[in-house]
């Protein structure tokens, strides 16, 4: 299937929301092949698109998810995938499974908008440290071959993720999924090509940190997420998440900002196009 800005763009967005508010939201971090939703899949679409949500990117967890959400992409115009190893599934593979990756990347280069979830979880065993760090390596290594944007996972790891990333001068950009974090630890992930990717964190009061970023950076700099099934928002703890919360994510955000919520809405979605390179391909 082709990339373009029409494969993303349904015709109308529907709207129960946010009152009159035209809605049109892009979910950059959505786990909806996960056995939590897979169960409901259709029916969590679509309350999603009830909701405003009207595209999806779904991230891989691990190589045992690749050919299913391939499968998931040819069937759906509006989810997009990336294929990767999380760093939490980093100790079930090898390096061949960066090879096997790579040659699916080749195969089916316009239905792959991205490698991911990659990243460095250093709140994990420090016995998965070593093989994180050479998966991480290399699946960067792949991307930037492939001019591929990465969904990046974090976790007490933002200054070695800079560091490989500064390392590899790569430069095709990507996504710092569930940002945390001060403006000055957001910037230095914006100067490379990032989006920060916001989720339900803004919706907790004692986000004070991440919630002062999100209203001091420009607009640009962002895109929103829920991460869903995990990290329910405010008022949801202990419930599976799901991509119809992005609207209450989306609430939260323009709570923040001072510009209208259409505009923000416009920004937000081109930022998301941009950054994985719809309608540039
Ligand atoms: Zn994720």
């Amino acid at each position: 299937m082709s990339v373009t800005d029409t494969s993303v763009l349904p015709a109308a967005a529907s709207n129960t929301a946010s009152g009159s508010q035209p809605l049109k939201l892009f979910d950059t971090h959505c786990h909806l092949d996960l056995p939590e939703l897979a169960s409901e899949q259709q029916m969590h679409w679509q309350s999603a698109q009830q909701a405003g949500v009207t595209a999806l990117l779904i991230p891989a967890v691990q190589q045992a998810a690749w050919q299913n959400l391939l499968s998931l992409q040819q069937h759906h115009s509006y989810w997009h995938i990336a294929l990767g190893i999380h760093p939490w599934w980093a100790a079930k593979h090898s390096l061949d499974a960066v090879a096997a990756l790579d040659k699916l990347v080749t195969e089916h280069s316009s239905a792959i908008v991205a490698v991911g979830e990659i990243g460095l979880d250093f709140a994990l065993d420090e016995a998965t440290f070593a093989i994180q760090q050479q998966l991480f390596t290399a699946q960067l290594a792949l991307a930037k071959q492939h001019g591929k944007p990465v969904v990046l996972h974090h976790r007490k790891s933002q200054v070695q993720l800079l560091a490989e990333l500064k390392r590899q001068q790569f430069s095709a950009g990507g996504i710092l999924h569930a940002f945390s974090g001060s403006q000055q630890q957001g910037m230095a992930f914006v100067d490379l090509g990032f989006k920060l990717g916001i989720g339900g964190t803004i919706t907790y009061e004692r986000a004070e940190k991440t919630r002062s970023t999100v209203r001091k950076l420009p607009l640009e700099c962002f895109v929103l997420e829920t991460d869903a099934p995990a990290m329910p928002l405010a008022g949801y703890q202990g419930e599976v998440n799901t991509p119809a919360q992005l609207a209450r994510v989306f609430d939260a955000f323009c709570q923040l900002r001072p510009e209208p919520s259409r505009q923000i809405a416009a920004q937000l979605w081109q930022n998301s196009l941009n950054v994985l390179r719809f309608g540039t391909a």
